[in-house]
């Protein structure tokens, strides 16, 4: 039973209970870092069920959910296709270690929508797609030097963990330790936003640089989108010296267009790694791109890439029932949704006077905490965080489910009704207020 008065206790009982139980045999209690809540405080709501765009904890409380799992449920919760479709699919059986029709029959999807993509290899996890992309680059320039810039995450690849964004940008840690030196020594981290700390790079390490990876239109700071001709210039300057252009679109892809952030700009990448969306709730991920280049891979050339669970049936079902259902109507709803929750931010905020930036990729948007247009990583930081915190926990006292971070998207689904906009508009003026009253 959802309960319906706001707003909610601070405490929650239930959720505390089962994040006791978690802490004892899982290290800090979660099973990846933002879940914990470290950076907002209080105690992490443990959901035990979602619909459309809601939410349901353990202790009964729905939530207006504005994270969708970090980008995959962009249909919204149990939609009731894409369920029929997995349920299909495990009735069939859950894996059988062959090729089977389903990941045929998604990569022709993925290979159809975005036109850069002319071949695609499946994978489990965005981190998978960006490791193997990454290698795969190196194999094809026998080069070793890869370009990063700071705040852009790739996932958890050890060479890709410097000055990444994301979690490691929430705990403030520039590092971190495990990865040793050779690891991110072939690693140049650069501001991002910046094509003369690029050229400088490429000239400082003639034909030593193997890709630059990029995040397509970063989410992973906060949305901080490529400026005016950025990705067009780190195009032209790998082309320029013999290195690859690899667009990360692990949030953007199938979010901010049907061909995700290329859709948006149209600059052709040699690689793309995609993840979230297209995996319809379930570990699938990919990476893909030009013949040349993916005929390198193993069994069809020699850099080696595998995986056990890679195309499984049940990932695979689900994500092609849900990229079908993504058509233009859905991203224009999509799109619709947004503008209006966006409006009503910025309004909110306005209101209360509080100093913010509300920054936006196509549908995906956040709000920093500060008067100055974010263009990199340093500029996310210097926002006040600490205002967010208390906003998160006033919108969340209210029934609304942030990410629980300021250095994250927020995202909105086909799902996301007048109701549930509803309540996002009740619990914002109490959340400015909160901002605006919130000390450091
Ligand atoms: C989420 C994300 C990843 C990592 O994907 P996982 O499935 O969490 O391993 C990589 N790159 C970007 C841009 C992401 O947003």
């Amino acid at each position: 039973m959802a309960c319906v008065s706001y707003p909610y206790e601070y405490d929650a009982p239930v959720s505390q209970t089962l994040f006791d139980r978690a802490s004892l045999v899982t290290p800090g209690g979660v099973n990846s870092p933002v879940r914990a809540f470290r950076a907002v405080g209080g105690t992490p709501r443990f959901m035990v069920s979602g619909a459309g765009p809601y939410l349901t904890d353990a202790d009964g409380r729905e939530y207006v959910d504005l994270v969708c799992s970090w980008g995959p449920m962009i249909l919204g919760h149990s939609h009731p296709e894409v369920i029929a479709a997995v349920q299909a699919a495990v009735a069939r059986g859950t894996s059988f270690g062959t090729p089977g029709e389903g990941e045929v029959a998604l990569a022709e999807e993925i290979v159809a929508r975005i036109e850069p993509v002319e071949q695609v290899r499946l994978v489990s996890s965005g981190t998978e797609a960006t490791m193997s992309a990454i290698r795969l680059a190196r194999g094809f320039t026998g080069r070793a030097k890869v370009i990063k810039f700071a705040g852009c995450y790739h996932g958890h690849v050890d060479a890709l963990l410097a000055a990444a964004g994301s979690g490691v940008a929430t705990f403030a840690l520039p590092d971190t330790p495990g990865v040793t030196g050779a690891q991110a020594g072939d690693t140049i981290v650069l501001p991002y936003n910046d094509l003369e700390a690029v050229h400088a790079a490429f000239h400082a390490h003639p034909g030593e640089i193997a890709c630059v990876i990029t995040e397509a239109s970063p989410g992973n700071m906060g949305v901080v989108p490529p400026a005016d001709g950025f990705n067009a210039g780190l195009k032209a300057a790998c082309a320029k010296n013999g290195a690859l252009y690899i667009s990360d679109e692990v949030m953007t892809g199938f979010r901010t267009s049907k061909a995700g952030w290329y859709g948006v700009d149209g600059v052709k990448p040699d690689l793309m790694t995609f993840g979230k969306v297209m995996g319809g709730g379930f570990p699938a991920a990919a990476f893909g791109g030009r013949a040349d280049v993916m005929g390198h891979l193993a069994p069809a050339g020699p850099v080696y890439q595998a995986g056990t669970l890679s195309g499984n049936p049940v990932a695979t079902a689900a994500g092609l029932a849900q990229l079908r259902l993504l058509d233009d109507a859905a991203y224009a709803k999509v799109d619709a949704v947004s503008k209006e929750i966006q409006g009503l931010v910025t309004a909110a905020l306005t209101k209360e006077g509080v100093a913010h930036r509300l920054q936006t990729a196509s549908n995906m948007f956040s709000v920093f905490f500060t008067n100055r247009e974010v263009r990199n990583y340093e500029g996310a930081r210097n926002q006040e965080a600490f205002r967010f915190n208390a906003f998160f926990h006033a919108m969340l006292a209210n029934g609304v489910y942030l990410p629980p971070s300021a250095f994250e998207s927020w995202f909105v689904s086909t799902a996301h009704d007048e109701r549930a906009i509803e309540r996002i508009a009740a619990a914002l003026p109490v959340a400015a207020r909160a901002a605006a009253e919130a000390t450091a």
